[in-house]
Order: structure tokens, then C-alpha cells, then sequence
């Protein structure tokens, strides 16, 4: 059973018969995270469509000399199939993962952290669940650094405008996370981002990523309905060093 991302019908799922006889004509057409020409039948069946042919076009072979690359690889590919509508057009989908695998293999020095946070801002965007930290010039004076969110509305709590319902789950966010939030999501390709980060290097920026991280894993887990275990071990197994294990 395999399972595609599809530009034009989502998430496809494919039962590849025979695929590990010696002789399979579909031995070495596709791996993970390679792109393909895939000729399916949409013969639907249980959710399982017959593949009929499979070519690889993009085989992003540098990505697996380097494991950090194939984690972050790996995590990307498995929230998006959780998040991708099934059977639906996914045009814009299908072009993010392309770039950002394409990123993974041929850009080494990627920042990873901030590849995967952009990565998640703009599948947020693209299913239609961008959060929206916009300020209230009432509620949020520029002078006040915590603000405070809203994950049911996906908005910043605005007491001026209504009273937030009682055991509203909220949460605290740094004005700065917030900055660091809007910078991506205003970047539609991830070197714009990657620019301006390395820009202004300071010594908060892994605090930033990290209070972002933590900020986009609740909020996916809240609407996504992601398991939360599977990021974090991401960000963990990222974190590992041979000489240090992550706390
Ligand atoms: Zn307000």
C-alpha cells in the first residue's frame, strides 16, 4: 500500500500488487519522499486505488546521506497526509512539500527548525486554519509583551469585544514569537524567511523557535487533531547530539 500526494486528488492511496516479487515492474519506481509519474485507475475500492504505472521523476537522493534531513523529511510527509483532504485538488499543497523536499535534499545548511515552523504556517494557510494574530490597538497596546490566545477562536482574546467563554482554553504568546509567527507566514518562499532570520541573529532566536514551536504544536493538535508525540520526538531526535541526549 502506498500512499501519494497528488496535485490534482489529494491524498491517493495505491495497492502496488506484487511489488516485492524479484521481477516487479515497480521495483525502484518510487521511495520515500521521491516525486512521480504516477498512471492510476481510479477504481475505487475500500479507499484503494490500482496503480497502473510509475515512473520516478525527482529521486532527492542527497537527502538520504543525511538523517537530521530525512527526520525533518519524514515529519513533513506524515502531517501532511494527516492534514491533506482526501479526493480533493491540492495544487498548492503538492507545490510546498515539492520545494521544501526539494530544499531537504539540495540545501544542507537549512536551518531546520525554522524550515519545519515555515513549513507548518503555510499548510495551516493552505487547509484554511492560519491563525490570525492580528493586535486590537484596545486590548493589545504595543507596550504589553504577553498576549494572550484564543486556541477555539484561533485568534488573540479581545475582552473589548466580547467576554471570552468560561474554560476557553488560551494560551500565553510572547509578543516577539508572535513577530517571529508573522515573518514566515509572510514569506512565501522559505529563503525570504531564512534571509531575514540570519539577518538579525541574536542569541534569542533558538528561544524564539522554540516558544513558536511549542505555540504551532498546540494549536495543531487543538485543530489538526495531530498526536502531539510525533512532533515532539521530531524536535527531539533533531536536538540529538551523539555526545548529548535531549532532556
Ligand atoms: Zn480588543
Amino acid at each position: 500500500m502506498v500512499t501519494w500526494l497528488t496535485p490534482d486528488y489529494g491524498r491517493v492511496v495505491t495497492a502496488v500488487k506484487g511489488a516485492c516479487r524479484p521481477k516487479s515492474a515497480f521495483l525502484g519506481q518510487y521511495d520515500l519522499f521521491y516525486t512521480c509519474d504516477l498512471l492510476f485507475y481510479r477504481r475505487e475500492r475500500d479507499g484503494v486505488h490500482a496503480i497502473r504505472e510509475c515512473v520516478p521523476r525527482e529521486l532527492r537522493e542527497p537527502l538520504r546521506q543525511r538523517w537530521r534531513h530525512v527526520v525533518a523529511a519524514t515529519y513533513l510527509c506524515d502531517l501532511t497526509a494527516r492534514a491533506v483532504p482526501i479526493q480533493q485538488e491540492a495544487a498548492d499543497l503538492f507545490a510546498l512539500l515539492s520545494q521544501t523536499l526539494d530544499r531537504l535534499s539540495h540545501a544542507p545548511e537549512t536551518n531546520l527548525r525554522a524550515l519545519l515552523l515555515w513549513y507548518e504556517t503555510h499548510l495551516l494557510r493552505h487547509v484554511g486554519l492560519l491563525p490570525d494574530l492580528r493586535t486590537c490597538p484596545h486590548c493589545h497596546p504595543s507596550e504589553r509583551m504577553w498576549l494572550r490566545f484564543s486556541l477555539p477562536s484561533g485568534r488573540l482574546t479581545c475582552p473589548h469585544l466580547a467576554k471570552s467563554q468560561p474554560g476557553e482554553s488560551t494560551l500565553a504568546l510572547h509578543r516577539a514569537v508572535r513577530s517571529l509567527f508573522m515573518l514566515l507566514a509572510d514569506a512565501p518562499q522559505f529563503e525570504t524567511a531564512a534571509q531575514i532570520l540570519a539577518d538579525k541573529k541574536n542569541d534569542n532566536q533558538a528561544n524564539l523557535l522554540l516558544g513558536l514551536s511549542r505555540f504551532l504544536g498546540m494549536f495543531m493538535v487543538f485543530h489538526l487533531e495531530v498526536p502531539s508525540a510525533v512532533r515532539r520526538v521530531t524536535w527531539e531526535t533533531l536536538d540529538t547530539t551523539p555526545a548529548q541526549r535531549p532532556a
